[in-house]
């Protein structure tokens, strides 16, 4: 609450506070509210180069630059901007992304957001919105790390859903053919490929829209749960819509995390989805979270929605009692058959606005790199990584579409220097249950 009040009381845009090459008022460095968000980045002093820079009358207008006139940010109270090198340009310095950046950084994640002010940070310029998504991402993460999670479909197609960017949904013609549950020697043998190959989390699909009616099935994928946690793995499913018992049924498996997206914005939601409501799928969340697994939930870009359902979909998502620990984002592939077959391919700047804009209002989730990468070359996936980003999906396919090359990806973490992050299973929420009163939960569940 405290950090919302900070962000709404005080000055706006156009007081004499200009510019992020700020001087803290307690302290004598720049950057000592972070031991590390100006490591191998462009720090600076108030004698600073780019504080001489911003003394120079700006070229462009304010009037082509929409942020300033409409946002209510302010600096946190205590801050004071070095007036030498916070001119009034006329560029409206700091944008929300530096100031809602500056307070994540200072004062750690929030949960209150208001949307206008998710989208005055995502409507930021846009290298300013990378540069403040990377300041976060090195506060509040090893920037180097990149979480690598392999996606197997372990039954595919003739889902009953119509998702209408889905090739899995049997309302579309799509030619991907409905399969049964894969056996436990094709799973198991994927999963221990994928930790050889350096993925320390499996995560498991189903094309159903929940697992109601599927005791069998069901049954069988907590074997895998906790087969492949007793690899050494974490361990992830998507299987739809899930019931109370059937979390905890999970949990009690050793799941790690549960994914279930919110695909859009809830208003933008009716146009791709009409089998399940948008409530429907919080409620899945509430009971994933009540269980004491890790929520993996983001969307997906490129749907045919505007900014302010991308921009509605982050709100919602960090407005949740806890922050997504997994935000998955997607560029939609738009596959041949499906009612999206025509979109317009997303571009690279979108997914770093979205990447940058996810880090900051959710400063300690994994921001996914998901569908849609094997698009991006490496350079475009570095400012990714750069804006935030630091989970990946590697292996051959997501689901039904392609992936990056394995080989491919190796080259680009030796590249970048990235290094893969170990896995964490102390993530979740411990729940007091013991074997007892498990059993007769995984009971409940089938
Ligand atoms: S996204 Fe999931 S629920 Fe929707 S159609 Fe595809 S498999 Fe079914």
């Amino acid at each position: 609450m405290a950090l919302r009040q900070a962000i709404r009381k005080g000055t706006s845009l156009k007081s004499p506070l200009r510019n992020p090459c700020r001087t803290s008022a307690s302290s004598s460095s720049p950057c000592a509210a972070s031991p590390s968000p100006c490591s191998g980045m462009a720090c600076c002093s108030s004698s600073s180069s780019c504080c001489s820079a911003a003394v120079e009358p700006s070229p462009f207008s304010s009037q082509n630059i929409p942020f300033p006139a409409t946002s209510s940010f302010s600096l946190s109270p205590g801050l004071s901007l070095n007036p030498s090198c916070a001119p009034d340009s006329g560029l409206g310095w700091p944008s929300p992304a530096a100031i809602a950046a500056d307070q994540a950084v200072k004062e750690g994640p929030r949960y209150d957001w208001v949307r206008e002010d998710i989208q005055a940070i995502y409507n930021s310029p846009l290298l300013d919105l990378l540069y403040h998504g990377a300041q976060v991402h090195r506060h509040a993460h090893k920037f180097r790390e990149v979480q690598q999670c392999t996606l197997l479909s372990i039954k595919t197609g003739g889902c009953s859903e119509d998702c209408a960017y889905c090739p899995q949904s049997s309302r579309h013609k799509t030619g991907v053919k409905a399969g049964k549950l894969l056996s436990p020697e094709v799973v198991l043998e994927a999963a221990r490929k994928a930790k050889e190959a350096g993925s320390t989390r499996f995560c498991m699909g189903t094309a159903w829209r929940d697992t109601l009616g599927r005791k069998t099935n069901f049954n069988q994928i907590l074997d895998y749960v906790k087969e492949i946690r007793g690899m050494g793995m974490e361990v992830c499913c998507t299987l739809g819509m899930l019931e109370k018992q059937q979390a905890e049924a999970l949990k009690q498996a050793g799941l790690t995390a549960y994914n279930h997206n919110l695909d859009t914005s809830r208003e933008f939601y009716p146009k791709i989805i009409t089998t399940r409501t948008y409530d429907e799928r919080l409620q899945t969340l509430q009971f994933v979270r009540e269980a004491g697994i890790s929520v993996c939930s983001g969307g997906i870009i490129g749907l045919g929605e505007a900014a302010e359902d991308r921009v509605g979909l982050l709100h919602t998502l960090a407005t949740l009692p806890e922050h997504p620990e997994s935000v998955p984002i997607n560029a939609l592939i738009a596959v041949e058959g499906t009612p999206l077959e025509d979109q317009k391919p997303v571009e690279i700047w979108e997914m770093i606005r979205m990447i940058a804009t996810a880090r900051i209002v959710m400063p300690k989730a994994m921001v996914r790199l998901s569908a849609g990468r094997v698009r991006f070359s490496v350079p475009e996936q570095a400012l990714c990584f750069m804006a935030g980003a630091n989970s990946i999906f590697t292996g051959e396919k997501l689901l039904t579409t392609p992936n990056n090359d394995f080989d491919a990806d190796q080259e680009m973490f030796r590249i970048l220097g990235l290094v893969p992050k170990a896995p964490n299973f102390a993530q979740g929420r411990q729940v007091s249950c013991d074997v007892e009163q498990a059993e007769p939960a995984v009971a409940a569940a089938q």
